[in-house]
Parts: C-alpha cells; structure tokens; sequence
C-alpha cells in the first residue's frame, strides 16, 4: 500500500522535517493562527468554533440558489449521511451564522464580532494554491449594518497580514449595491448581451439568464474580448443612494486610516445574499491564483438561511495561500523556543529519577529528559541538539546528594544545584 495523503491535501509538518518549507510548516500555520488570535481578540472578537459538517440544506443556501452550478456541485460534493444529508464545509460563514441564529448570540453585545479558523473543503481541481482540504481564518460581525463595520473588517483583515510581515497585498474593494441597484444592473447587461449572445461561452449563455453579473468574471477569453469590447458600465455607476453613500462612508474611513486600497468595479460577488461592500486582498507574488482571501456584506443571508433577519458582514483568508505568499517574500518566523532545561541520566536506575525532576518542572517551564541513560557528552549534545538552555545530568553522587549537575549550554558554565532549588533558579533566569 502506498503510503500517500490524499489528493489536494498537505501535511503541516513539525520543524526538523526533511522535507520542511515554510508553505508546510506546521510552526508557522500556527504564527499565522496566533497572529489573527492577537489581533481579531484586542478588537473585541471572541473566538468560536462550528463542526466541520453542516445540513447540506444549509451549505446549499449559504452557498446561493444563482451561483454556478459548477460551482454548486464543487461546494456539495462532499456529501453523506441521513435524512437530509450533511456536507463538509465549503467555508465558514453559513455556520457561524447558523451557531449565532440558533444559539440566541443576539442577546450578546452589539454587534456580534466573532472568529474561527479550522478545515474548509472543496472538490476542485488541484493544482498551486487550490486545494480540497485548506483551511481559512474566518471573522464575521453580526447585528450592524453601519458603515464603521465594514471598515474596522477591512482594516482588521490588513492588520493580520502587515502583522506578519507581507508587505505584497493589495485590497481590491468595491460595492455590489443593494439587491434593487443589482437588478438595474443585471437588466442593463441583459440588454448589453442579448445581442451578442452567440459570442458567449456555454456558461455565460447560461448565466445572461440566471446572473448576467457573474459574466463578468468568467474565466473564457472571448467573454472576457466581448466585456472589453461592449466597454460595459461599472456596478458601482448602479449604486442607489443609499449604497453609494455607504460605500463612499467606507472609504472615507479607510482613508482615514490610511488603508492603502484600489476601487475595483470588477469585484462581483456571485451570492444572492450579498449587499454593498465587497473586497478581496491579492498578493503580487503568488501568480494567478493572488487572491489571499475576500470579503463582503451579507444583510440578507440570516433570513436565506430561515433566521430572523441579522444584518452581517465577513472575511476569510486562505491560511496555506498566505503561507506561500510568506515564503515567496522570503519572511521568516521567530524560532520556536527548545526546552529550558534537558535532564539525563547517567546510569539506567535515575532514568526515572530524570523524568520525575523534568515533570515536576513542567509546571513552571518547558522541562525535557532522555528516556535511556547517556554518557555525559552524548547527553550536552543531545540538549543541544534540542536547543535546551541548560542541560542537567544525574550520576550516583547526584542522586545521593539530591542535586543535579547543571551545565548553561551558553556559556559552558557547570554547577551543582540542588534539586528543590531547580525551579527557582530556572524559573528567574530570563530564558523561559
Ligand atoms: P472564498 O471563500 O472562495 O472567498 O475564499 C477565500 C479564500 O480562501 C481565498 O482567497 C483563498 O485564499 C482561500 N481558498 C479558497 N479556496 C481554496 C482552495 N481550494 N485551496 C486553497 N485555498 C483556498
């Protein structure tokens, strides 16, 4: 049997690995996890999880009833189970607004910020960047649909990323106007195509019907020579009132801010549920496949899913895409700190004798021992091997005596320390 992960998956493997990168580091998924932990917590959001599988019900409208049935059956393929089937998760948000609807959340102070990270999957295509199981950074806020909101997302989902050093990123923003300016839209390129519909591909003939906006971002050239072409009106020459003064009050803010973004008319967010602000945050360095996460308003998506109706607005980053947009721009992440104190034994009898000090330190600091006996030098080199502090041997004269011999593997230094005053000295000493 091959011993082989499947298709569209990575392993995060621990520092040491031969065939370690920084894109696979196990450390630095964490760096990137702990980085949004720091900076979505001082704003405010808690932290919350939802299972990994869901109500295909619920995927299949968190999802929307007019995207690409591609798409549809890329997000549902994952499919098992009972009554009405369960799913994977092909993203995080339609959880999370099922766990804040069903579990009374509302009663929370508002509005509601939360975040979560964990698994997503998909049935794609595999190649570069594009994986069946990955895995997002997912903040959402419900209960306010004010502009200020949109804003502090946005500025929270740069944040995370300035934080960990990538300086490559570009927010792409736009609005997609409320569901009446979409209408108008859509009726305008309804008649801007129609005439032109033998030139379209399969999909966009489909979608002039369903959602002409979703032409817009279809991967086929001659669509794409058709929309330059028709020179076709941006969305945001669409925006009501109401919209076009909360898109100009988002950018107002993030000005303020000095968030450094580009209005891009082309951003079009395919779900039905989605309103006003969208983005997405690109990288230069990571090809084709730039886009590091996106974002956007989804006022009516509560009610879609048969909730009370909750204003809401979210984000997601690609934690694998973010770690290959981290090793194309050379960043490297602190080192993970080795135990402050490995304990060997001399002699097999205080090999237990080793472990018991090591696990009565643990409450204090990172304590490690050596589960056979070594010769001394074996030992230094094994604390050393490990990135230990200190590195302290037990012998027949240290057993008697209740001491350990405890070696600064800095500066070489040797003294014999008794065990009780172990945690004391190592715990004062500035390496924990
Ligand atoms: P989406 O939920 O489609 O807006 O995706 C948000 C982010 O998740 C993307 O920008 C990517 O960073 C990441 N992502 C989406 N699909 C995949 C995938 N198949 N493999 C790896 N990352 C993905």
């Amino acid at each position: 049997m091959a011993l082989q992960r499947p298709k569209g998956t990575q392993d995060h493997l621990p520092d040491g690995s031969p065939k370690l990168r920084l894109d696979v580091s196990a450390r630095a998924f964490r760096h990137v996890t702990d980085t949004a932990a720091l900076v979505l917590e001082r704003a405010g959001a808690a932290f919350m999880a939802t299972p990994l599988f869901e109500e295909a019900e619920l995927v299949r409208r968190g999802v929307g009833g007019s995207t690409d049935i591609v798409r549809k059956e890329m997000f549902m393929v994952y499919y098992f189970g009972d009554h009405g089937g369960y799913v994977l998760r092909p993203e995080g948000t339609a959880g999370m607004v099922r766990a804040f609807l069903e579990n009374g959340l509302k009663q929370l102070p508002s509005p509601f910020k939360v975040w979560t990270h964990g698994p997503m999957f998909r049935a794609e295509n595999v190649q570069q960047g594009r994986l069946r199981q990955f895995h997002q950074v997912d903040y959402e806020v419900l209960g306010s649909a004010d502009a200020l909101v949109d804003a502090e997302a946005i500025w929270l989902m740069v944040q995370v990323v300035q934080k960990l050093g990538l300086t490559g990123v570009q927010v792409k923003l736009g609005s997609i106007g409320d569901p009446e300016d979409r209408d108008a839209y859509n009726a305008y390129l309804r008649g801007l195509f129609a005439p032109h519909v033998e030139r379209l591909s399969d999909d966009s003939k489909d979608r002039l019907e369903r959602n002409p906006m979703r032409i817009l971002d279809s991967k086929s050239k001659s669509d794409q020579e058709l929309i330059s072409e028709l020179a076709v009106r941006p969305m945001l020459d669409f925006l009501g009132t109401e919209s076009a003064a909360h898109f100009e009050a988002v950018r107002r803010y993030l000005d303020a801010w000095k968030v450094a973004y580009e209005v891009d008319p082309s951003i079009v967010r395919g779900l039905d549920y989605y309103r006003r602000t969208a983005w997405e945050l690109h990288h230069a360095h990571i090809g084709a496949k730039s886009a590091l996460g996106g974002g956007g308003r989804y006022d009516d998506l509560a009610k879609e899913l048969g909730g009370q109706e909750t204003p809401g607005i979210g984000w997601a980053f690609g934690v694998e895409r973010i770690l290959i947009a981290m090793r194309n721009e050379g960043i490297e992440i602190p080192a993970a700190a080795g135990p402050v104190v490995y304990i060997a034994a001399l002699d097999a009898e205080y090999v237990p004798l080793a472990a018991q000090i090591a696990l009565g330190l643990r409450s204090g600091l990172r304590a490690d021992f050596g589960y056979k006996h070594q010769k001394p030098g074996n030992a230094f080199r094994e604390g050393e091997r490990r990135g230990a502090a200190y590195t302290a041997l037990i012998g027949s004269d240290e057993a008697a005596a209740g001491t350990v011999a405890l070696k600064n593997m800095r500066t070489g230094e040797q003294v014999s320390v008794g065990v009780e005053e172990l945690t004391s000295l190592l715990g004062s000493s500035s390496v924990e």
